[in-house]
This record gives structure tokens, C-alpha cells and sequence, in this order.
């Protein structure tokens, strides 16, 4: 045990880095040959912003607190850290730093450009995860943009293609005309906008449109074959105004009768129903806005012009035409790119496509374990709509190239052998001639993968996968992430799982909620409630961060930030410093080596409570409950340990009692316990207390199953407390000091209890516990006059009143009678004109009588 005294204040910014200078990686590390059970963690790869936001600080602040309970548990865990590097955030970046578009420089240069970037942000990242002391084994850190892991995204592509889950082939996809890429439906963010319904004249019907943009994309109008309105067009072609084109009538049960006209026009495409009716009536496609959100050709006069341009235009022309009949007001829900908010594109364009399996991938997600458990329902709910298969290709630069070239000659796909893998199909070439046709000119595949593709084989990366069937590690056992990607993260990379090894990706799933601002609402600039990390870290370090971070809520759910937890948390510090500078002196002047039986009733006590701590906090830890955890530890530690336990042995540990040795003991067994089940949450405090109970690390150190039972012990104990706490108040409500002489105390309980004195110490008092029935005579002491009535009824009258009261013998007092004799006058005595006062008397000595439930205590104050 180190010998110098704790200093008196505690100073977390010295603490923090002193440890972290001290604590070693390989700490950390997963053990490979290992033979204790594996416990990995498939942690999210955050995208490298160079910003570890305070939403990120929570889910690795659950991590952590896993991570490190897990080990101490005796699992060999793994808590990898992955980055998420690939997309159009960081082209645009890159794009603003240097000033320049994507296509000012050759390919290869702007990624080079992109993973410069990434490495900056990744760097000052990484500072702020090893100040927050998250224990990551940095041995397994991947970068999803290094050849080393977009070698395996391309592998796991390349094994897909081979088994028929991966194709290509012209379809609709939600395309974005700002970031000019495809993207699939979970990129999609719907928001709702005011719009116009323009009802015009259609040939001579009337349709009504929110999109007369699209008029040139027009390839059929749809009626109800039940609208009788429309029967007489059935099966006729109409002439599309201010295009001129021919198109036919169909009869669908999907059309709304009751919306606008009741005769709808079919773009290609305007929203998702139309790509049914669509393939469904085999229309014709007409391309009408490109991939840069301009007309096309197709548009006739208006090719060049942007959609709103375009439909600023049609409607002016259409009003000049006299066709346009009116415009109502419309609420629409309205798809919108998840990066940019730009409204999508439905676009047909020849990309590649993930199958969807729902049952698949449904099936599997029930093996998997939810926490909470609610949380399945959105998975469930999000498979339950999938009617599109997962477009994976995008036509950007920063991202997994996709291995595949087509021969120039035959179009022949070609795809690289595996061993040669990472390849860059713009860049390089297949070793071999055409298998088809012998030629050796190739184009290679330009698009690139969704950076979902990247991220959601990171479960295989992290579980030793090489291509080849079930990898070594697999499934993990738990998979942390918020609630906001779950039909992203959580949905692609089980049915990435499932296509590349026939099993669940993890045990189970630890589902986090979003971080709002002090003001309830969403982070965000413009409402200026961002809270970042480095603040906290600043004002009150780490670990009260990551107190905050256990105690702000259940975990699920959304936790507000709040500065006033993070100060209790510091505060919680501060008390448990004074807590620890007590103990450990008093363990010190005992000696370390201090082996002493605990017989005190108080020791014992306290060893109980501790036990259903421990119980109580591993049970918590077990469900992942943080916060009810870190809860009873700090209830037990502030109010038992320090407000009840210490205050009680307080006296007996500087008589220096027998029973001494026995309570230093107890307060070594309760700080050593304290510290271990502390340190998951504060590890940087555990460790510094613990460096002076112990030449180890508490983080070497196993999770505590200390366990003490004795019942006895417990219901004397609490007696014991609660009568001390009562007699505690009486001082303090009498305005006696709490260490003032209490007199004699008496308690009469059902048994007599040996508290080693505690009691007594404690109060100041002659302290006697009696199992007789407390024999009280009830006496009368005096009398309280009410002036209020003895005034207005007796005026002259009244002191002599008084005095004629105060000379009545007691059991008059008790029972007055009808008149008393003043100044040589009987007069009346009015009713509730005084009231005797009593006292309890025990063995001839007035005492004070004080009820603790069934319990009665006297005391007998000193004379
Ligand atoms: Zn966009
Ligand atoms: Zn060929």
C-alpha cells in the first residue's frame, strides 16, 4: 500500500492525464489464444468528421462501461475501433478546402485528397476516445478506406455477385440530381411541404398534377374502372398538351377516383406508383429531367432548364394557352435526400442491386436478442415495407471501387481473382483476355459502392472473415448503435451476414437514444444547443462526462443533456475523495496487513447493504441498465457509507475500541468493492483510490462477488440507524450542536442490541438499550393559559385569574372546576381557557419521550 496521504482536494485534470500517460494499450488487447470465453463488440465505425460528437460520446460511454465489466467478469473482449470513411460529406470537404469540383483533377488525385482529410479527423478523433479513457483495443483499429478493408468490402461483393444476391439491370432508383448519385430507400428522408394541385385541361380531360414539370415524362393517363366519368375514353390515346404526343388510357384499381379529377397521369416517374403502373402496363420510358436535375431533350423547348424552371414555365404557357382551370393548396409528403435535402429523382438507370430477402432477413433478427427490447418492432416494421432491392452502386469517387470490368468487344463481365484484390477497375487491369472472346480490352466498372456496403461487414472484419464460410469469432456478441440506423447499419449488415455465412451477425443488439439539447430539442446549429464533448472534458473531465452519460437516462431512450447532472456527477467525486481520505487514513493507521475478525453490530451492518449493492449493481450491469447501476452505487456510497456507517464508527475508530481493527476491515473490504464496481463507469477516479489500497490497477482486477448474509445484523443495524437519526434531528430541532451531551438515553426495543457502544459515541449520551415495556408515568408539570380567551372573557380579572389556576392541586388542572375563587369573588371558569401540560416521569426523573415506530426512546437531558 502506497504510504502518502491523499491530497486534500481532488484534481481531475491532473488525475486523468496522469493515468492516461500511465495506462498501456496492450492492456486492451484481444487475446487471440485465450481460452476464456470471447466477448466481441461489433462497435460502429463513426464517419471521420474530425468531431467526436456528444452523441457519439454516449454510445461509447455504454461500450465502455460493457468493455470494461465484461473483463473484469472474465471474458476475453474485443472493442475494436473502426472508421467509416468513404462519401460525399468529405468529397464536398475536400471540394471547399481546395476549392475545386471533383472533375478538376484526375480521379486517383481526389481521393488521395479525400483520405489526406480522413487522416487529420482521425487522428484528432482518436485523442478524444483515449481522453474519455474508452479501453479500445487499438490493435484491432480498421479504416475503411485502406486497401486492407476495402479489399474484403470488394471480396464480400465479388462472393455476392458469385451466389446471385448481387446483380445489375436498369431500374427505377431514387436518385439524387444534386449529389448526382443513386441512393437507396433508406436514404431517403420524407418531409412534408406546401405544394400546388394544378387542374388543367388534358385533351379534354381534366387531370390534376403537382408535378407539371413532368408533363414531357408523361406516358399514360390512369382512370378507375369503376369511374363512370371515364368510361368513354377507355382504350382511346390522348394528345399530351404542349408536347404533342401520343399517349394511352389505362384502367387501374389503384387510381383514387376521389383525388383530384379522378384521371391521373403517369410520368416515369413521378413517385413510386407510378414505377408500378408503369412496368405493370409496360409503358414507355421517357427520360425527361437528367442527372444533373436539368430537362433533357425530351423536354422539347424547355431542355436545359432546371425542374422548378421548367415548371415555372409549363404553367405560365399553359395559362397563356387558357388550359390551366385552377390551383388548390396541397400537403405534401414529400422524399428527400438524407444528406441534402434536395427533393429525389425517381430515375431509371442501369445500376447494381442488392436482393432483399425479407424472410431472411426477418428470421435472423429474431434470433438476435433486442435491447430494448421494443426495438425489433422497428426492424420489423422497416422489412415489412421493402419492396425494392438495395441499389448499392453510386456514381461518385470517394468510395469502394466497384471490381468488375465488361469486355469492350463481347460486353462480357470480368471480375478479378481474389488474391488480387483490392483493384481499381478504372485504374487497373484483369490478368487475363476475355474468357468469352479472347480480346484484352476491357472498360472497368466507373460507380462506386454505397459506403453501407463498406460498413456493414464490419462484423466480418471484426470476426477474422477471409471469404470463406463462418469467420472464427463469428457472430459477435453484441452489436452498440443508436436507434437512428437501424433500418441502415442494423438492417444491411444482418442481411450481409446471412448472404455471406448463413448465420445472425451478433448475439445481441444494444439499441442507445439520440442526445437532445438542454432546451429538449434535437442538436442542431441553428437552434445553438450543440454541446460538444471537449467542453465537458474542460470544465469537469472525463468521468463526470461519463457519469452523465450512465445516469441520464434508461438505456433506449432519448437523454436531454444537462449541465446539472454533470456537476453532480462532480460533485458525487468530490464527496467519495472525502469518503476515500477518511477510510484510507483510518485503514493506514491500522496496517495493511490488518486481518481482524468484524464482530460490531455497525460493521456488519454495513457489510450486508455493501453485499446487496454488489447484487443489485451486477444484476443492473447484466441487463445493460447503466443508469439504475451507477445509481446504487452512489446511494450506497453517499448516504450508508458516508452519511450513516461513517457517522456511527466515527467515535469508536478514534477511542480506538477493541472492535477497531474489525471496522478498519470493514472499511478496506467496502473501498476495495467501492473501486472495483466504480471503475466501468469512473475509471480514471477508481484507479487513483485504488492506487493507494493496491500496488495493481483496479482495471486488472476481477468484478467483486462479495456476498456477506446476516439478517440479524441488518434489522438491529437499520434500528440502530434510525434511532441515531431520529435523536439527531431532536438535537438539532432543540438547537443543541450534534456533538453537545445528549443526557441519558434509554431504548426500549424488543431485544437489547449491542452496538458496541456506537450509539452512544455517536450522540453523546449515556445510551442503555431495555427490552421492558418503558414503564412512563404520565404527570402534569404546569399549565398553558390561552390568552385569547382568558382576555376578552375576564379583562381586570385575569391575573388574578391566572394565579388562582396556577394554585388548583393537579387533579383540578386535569378536571377544572366550574368557578374559582378572585379576589374574594367565584367566578366563572370559560371553557378552553387553559390546558395542563404534561411530562413523562421514569423512576422519579423527568425524561423527554420520543416515538421511532414501535420503538420508544427517553431522554434525560443533563441537569
Ligand atoms: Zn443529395
Ligand atoms: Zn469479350
Amino acid at each position: 500500500m502506497a504510504s502518502h496521504e491523499l491530497p486534500k482536494t481532488y484534481d481531475y485534470a491532473e488525475v486523468e492525464q496522469r493515468w492516461q500517460n500511465t495506462w498501456h494499450d496492450e492492456d486492451h488487447y484481444f487475446d487471440r489464444n485465450s481460452t476464456k470465453p470471447q466477448f466481441v463488440i461489433d462497435t460502429p465505425p463513426p464517419y471521420p468528421t474530425g468531431n467526436f460528437h456528444i452523441g457519439n460520446a454516449l454510445n461509447w460511454c455504454y461500450i465502455d462501461f460493457i468493455a470494461r465489466y465484461k473483463r473484469m467478469k472474465g471474458f476475453n473482449v474485443l472493442f475494436p475501433q473502426g472508421w467509416d470513411c468513404h462519401g460525399l460529406p468529405t468529397e464536398v470537404k475536400v471540394e471547399e478546402t481546395h476549392g475545386i469540383t471533383k472533375n478538376d483533377v484526375s480521379r486517383e488525385e481526389f481521393r488521395q485528397m479525400c483520405r489526406d482529410l480522413t487522416i487529420g479527423n482521425i487522428e484528432k478523433m482518436r485523442k478524444t476516445l483515449r481522453r474519455m479513457a474508452f479501453s479500445v483495443d487499438w490493435s484491432n483499429e480498421y479504416i475503411t478506406m485502406m486497401p486492407k478493408y476495402y479489399g474484403k468490402t470488394q471480396l464480400s461483393f465479388l462472393r455476392m455477385l458469385a451466389s446471385g444476391y448481387i446483380y445489375q439491370s436498369e431500374h427505377p432508383v431514387n436518385f439524387c440530381t444534386r449529389c448526382e448519385t443513386a441512393i437507396a430507400f433508406a436514404e431517403v428522408s420524407y418531409e412534408h411541404r406546401e405544394t400546388k394541385l394544378n387542374y388543367f385541361d388534358f385533351d379534354g380531360v381534366e387531370i390534376a398534377t403537382t408535378r407539371p414539370e413532368l408533363l414531357a415524362a408523361c406516358v399514360a393517363v390512369a382512370v378507375h374502372p369503376e369511374d363512370e366519368r371515364y368510361q368513354k375514353i377507355w382504350n382511346t390515346t390522348l394528345c399530351v398538351p404542349l408536347f404533342g404526343h401520343k399517349i394511352p388510357v389505362v384502367v387501374d384499381e389503384a387510381v383514387d377516383p376521389s383525388f383530384g379529377s379522378g384521371a391521373v397521369m403517369i410520368c416515369t416517374f413521378g413517385d413510386k406508383q407510378d414505377v408500378h403502373w408503369w412496368k405493370q402496363h409496360n409503358l414507355e420510358l421517357r427520360k425527361a429531367i437528367d442527372k444533373k436535375g436539368r430537362m433533357t431533350s425530351v423536354a422539347g423547348r424547355y431542355e436545359g432548364m432546371t425542374a422548378p424552371e421548367c415548371r415555372t414555365a409549363i404553367l405560365s404557357d399553359m395559362k397563356a394557352q387558357d388550359i390551366l382551370y385552377r390551383q388548390e393548396p396541397l400537403e405534401q409528403r414529400v422524399g428527400t435526400c438524407w444528406r441534402c435535402k434536395t427533393p429525389i429523382e425517381i430515375m431509371s438507370e442501369r445500376q447494381w442491386f442488392v436482393k432483399i430477402k425479407p424472410d431472411e432477413i426477418s428470421h435472423a433478427a429474431h434470433q438476435i436478442s433486442w435491447v430494448p427490447e421494443h426495438m425489433l418492432l422497428r426492424m420489423e416494421n422497416w422489412v415489412a415495407q421493402m419492396e425494392w432491392d438495395w441499389c448499392i452502386s453510386r456514381q461518385r469517387i470517394f468510395a469502394t471501387p466497384i471490381p468488375v470490368w465488361f469486355c469492350k468487344k463481347c460486353g462480357e463481365m470480368v471480375v478479378p481473382d481474389v488474391q488480387d484484390l483490392p483493384v481499381d477497375p478504372a485504374k487497373d487491369t484483369p490478368k487475363k483476355p476475355c474468357p468469352k472472346c479472347g480480346s484484352k480490352e476491357f472498360a472497368g466498372e466507373e460507380d462506386v459502392l454505397d459506403t453501407w456496403m463498406d460498413s456493414s461487414i464490419s462484423v466480418l472484419n471484426v470476426t477474422g472473415w477471409d471469404g470463406c464460410g463462418v469467420p472464427p469469432y463469428f457472430p459477435a456478441q453484441i452489436r452498440p448503435q443508436g436507434h437512428d440506423i437501424i433500418r441502415t447499419w442494423a438492417f444491411y449488415t444482418i442481411l450481409r451476414s446471412v448472404a455471406l455465412t448463413g448465420q445472425r451477425p451478433w448475439d445481441q443488439i444494444l439499441v442507445n437514444g439520440m442526445v437532445l439539447g438542454e432546451d429538449g430539442f434535437k442538436m442542431s446549429k441553428s437552434r445553438g444547443n450543440i454541446i460538444e464533448p471537449f467542453e465537458i472534458l474542460d470544465k469537469y473531465g472525463a468521468d463526470a462526462l461519463r457519469q452523465w452519460g450512465a445516469m441520464g437516462a434508461a438505456t433506449g431512450s432519448d437523454i436531454m443533456f444537462n449541465w446539472n447532472d454533470v456537476v453532480s456527477a462532480s460533485r458525487f467525486q468530490t464527496k467519495m475523495w472525502n469518503i476515500a481520505r477518511f477510510a484510507l487514513m483510518q485503514i493506514e493507521k491500522e496496517g495493511p496487513a490488518c486481518n481482524a475478525e468484524v464482530t460490531a453490530l455497525t460493521d456488519r451492518w454495513l457489510l450486508v447493504k455493501l453485499s446487496k449493492t454488489v447484487a443489485e449493481v451486477t444484476d443492473a450491469m447484466e441487463q445493460y441498465q447503466f443508469d439504475r447501476a451507477l445509481k446504487e452505487i452512489r446511494e450506497f456510497a453517499w448516504e450508508v457509507l458516508a452519511d450513516e456507517y461513517i457517522e456511527l464508527v466515527k467515535g469508536r475508530l478514534y477511542a480506538g475500541d477493541t472492535t477497531r481493527a474489525g471496522s478498519c476491515v470493514t472499511l478496506r473490504t467496502t473501498f476495495d468493492t467501492l473501486c472495483r464496481i466504480l471503475s466501468p463507469f469512473i475509471p480514471y477516479f477508481a484507479e487513483e483510490c485504488y492506487s493507494y489500497l493496491s500496488e495493481r490497477s483496479v482495471h486488472s482486477e476481477g468484478w467483486p462477488d462479495f456476498s456477506f448474509a446476516d439478517d440479524l445484523a441488518e434489522s438491529e443495524g437499520d434500528l440502530l440507524v434510525l434511532v441515531v437519526s431520529e435523536l439527531r434531528r431532536y438535537k438539532h430541532e432543540q438547537g443543541m450542536a450534534l456533538n453537545a451531551p445528549l443526557g441519558k438515553v434509554t431504548i426500549y426495543a424488543q431485544h437489547t442490541i449491542d452496538d458496541a457502544g456506537d450509539a452512544a459515541r455517536t450522540l453523546n449520551a449515556d445510551v442503555t438499550w431495555n427490552s421492558d415495556h418503558a414503564d412512563l408515568e404520565k404527570v402534569i408539570t404546569g399549565v398553558q393559559f390561552n390568552m385569547g380567551v382568558i382576555g376578552p372573557a375576564l379583562r381586570k380579572q385575569a391575573k388574578g385569574f391566572m394565579e388562582a389556576i396556577k394554585s388548583l392541586p393537579n387533579d383540578q388542572l386535569a378536571n377544572p372546576p366550574a368557578t374559582v375563587l378572585v379576589d374574594g369573588d367565584q367566578i366563572n371558569v370559560p371553557a378552553d381557557s387553559f390546558s395542563p401540560v404534561y411530562a413523562y416521569m421514569v423512576g422519579g426523573a423527568q425524561v423527554e419521550v420520543i416515538n421511532v415506530g414501535d420503538v420508544i426512546v427517553t431522554v434525560q437531558k443533563p441537569t
